[in-house]
């Protein structure tokens, strides 16, 4: 079987997570003949977990971990940094939904969040780990209704959390413009792109890197060649951590299911004294809008905001100026609503990045051919469902066991859709449909 990857990580707008960052050193391309127990494709989260995770339960196996950009600079780099141990429905109103299985993404996602936090602490990584929570905020009437809905949510789950009022939400953000807010303490907050950095600069030894490595083609057998310009990979074992782009494997049946869908972020420049000081609020906060399809904020310590709204459905994964630009002008409107006191307040960069979504919330995990195994589709819960699906995909094709384990095979397999050009008509237009609805909480 031959996996053509016509859709390959392209520049996506100037993520300013990557830029404020120095420069990586030289990258290592993939060269030549390179042989291999196991390959994992896709350095993000899932590819960075299971790299390690394979590496640390097989010390003596050779591990290649290829990626065709720098690592931090795709999707795991760009996301606004939430790491979120509650459910996060984006298809609901209100982010929760059936008890046991919201029961069943908590420890998931909590699993994920206790392996980060042992990697951080024991590699140093400073990536402004945050251990503060996360604010939901709501803007209008129906917006307060799903706080409300969500609070009750959380109480059936035993999850602790405190309501906000608007003079709250006011000393915590500075804007007038929430109408009431519960803050969550769970989730923490990273500078993303120096994570997933930090994860790639400290995997063991038995892990080679490959960067500005694109992946062509996969031969899939036995063993599974991957084919990039300039190299050949050969391993026996493939594990498939490049999220979004699986979307293209028709062959193993991903395509239709994996939905790449893009959501867009912009980060403002630093705020000066007297801009801090009408701002007010506290230095550093991150914000969840009540409405899924909101905007998304945090403030960051070193003074700038970062603006995360809009999705959009791209089939091609890669996004267009034109697009850029509209999202950019959104997350204008976005920006003034909550911070009219802020006028001059510019933004350096605007980028988008993919998501993989599928329309039931399941995930092809495990071995879905021979030898092939999956880590793929996260449904927009990234940096703990990406942490946590390559960390147990590793275990799983190791054979150690664990609660977590069965949680995570116990998931559905992500549902068929009907082909294109319906299936984008479809997409498109329930999109539109419910940003609309989300009206000023966007
Ligand atoms: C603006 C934005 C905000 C977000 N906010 C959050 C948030 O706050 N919290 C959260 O949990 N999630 C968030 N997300 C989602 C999160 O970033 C993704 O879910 C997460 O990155 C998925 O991790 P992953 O490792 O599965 O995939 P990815 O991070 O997409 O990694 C896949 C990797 O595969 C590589 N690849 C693909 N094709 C090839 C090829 N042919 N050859 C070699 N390499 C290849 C890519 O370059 C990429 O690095 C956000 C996303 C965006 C764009």
């Amino acid at each position: 079987m031959k996996l053509q990857c016509k859709f390959l990580p392209q520049e996506d707008g100037r993520c300013g997570w990557y830029e404020t960052l120095p420069p990586p050193p030289p990258a290592t391309p993939l060269r030549g003949e390179v042989k291999a127990d196991w390959v994992v494709l896709g350095a993000g989260l899932a590819g960075l977990a299971a790299a390690r995770r394979l590496a640390e339960l097989q010390p003596e196996a050779s591990i290649a971990l290829v990626e065709a950009r720098r690592i931090g600079f795709g999707s795991a780099g760009r996301n606004s940094g939430f790491m979120i141990d509650l459910p996060h429905d984006l298809s609901s109103h209100d982010y929760t939904g059936e008890r046991e299985r919201d029961l069943r993404q908590i420890r998931l996602n909590r699993g994920a969040i206790d392996y980060m936090r042992e990697t951080v602490r024991r590699h140093g990584i400073d990536c402004d780990w945050r251990e503060e929570g996360k604010l939901h905020g709501a803007a209008r009437k129906q917006g307060v209704r799903s706080l409300q809905a969500f609070a009750a949510g959380l109480s059936s789950l035993g999850e602790s959390f405190r309501e906000l009022d608007a003079d709250e939400m006011e000393a915590a953000t500075g804007t007038r413009f929430y109408l009431a807010g519960l803050h969550a303490p769970g989730c923490v907050l990273v500078q993303p792109a120096a994570l997933v950095r930090g994860l790639g600069q400290t995997l063991p030894e038995n892990v080679r890197v490959f960067e500005e490595s694109p992946v062509q083609h996969i031969e899939v057998g036995s063993p599974h060649v991957l084919i990039t310009a300039q190299g050949r990979l050969t391993a026996p074992r493939l594990v498939l951590a490049n999220n979004a782009y699986a979307a293209q494997f028709g062959q193993l049946g991903l395509k239709g299911r994996l939905l790449p869908i893009y959501t867009y972020a912009s980060l403002t420049r630093p705020l000066d004294a007297d801009e801090a000081v009408r701002l007010g609020g506290e230095d550093s906060w991150a914000l969840i809008p009540a409405d899924p399809m909101g905007t998304t904020v945090r403030r960051l310590a070193d003074g700038r905001l970062c603006i995360r709204n809009s999705f959009t459905y791209n089939p091609r994964i890669s996004t267009s100026s034109g697009q850029l630009a509209r999202v950019r002008a959104a997350h204008r409107r976005a920006f003034a609503r909550r911070f009219p006191i802020l006028p001059n307040v510019t933004f350096d960069y605007t980028w988008g990045g993919a998501l993989c979504l599928s329309r039931n919330g399941g995930r092809p995990f495990g071995e879905i051919a021979p030898g092939v195994y999956s880590a793929l589709c996260q449904n927009a819960l990234g940096l703990t469902g990406g942490t946590i699906a390559g960390k147990l995909v590793a275990e799983h094709a190791l054979g150690v066991e664990s609660e977590l384990l069965d949680i995570m095979r116990a998931q559905p397999e992500p549902a068929a859709n009907p082909p294109e050009p319906l299936l984008g008509l479809g997409v498109r237009s329930a999109l539109a449909w419910k940003e609309l609805q989300a009206g000023i909480e966007r």
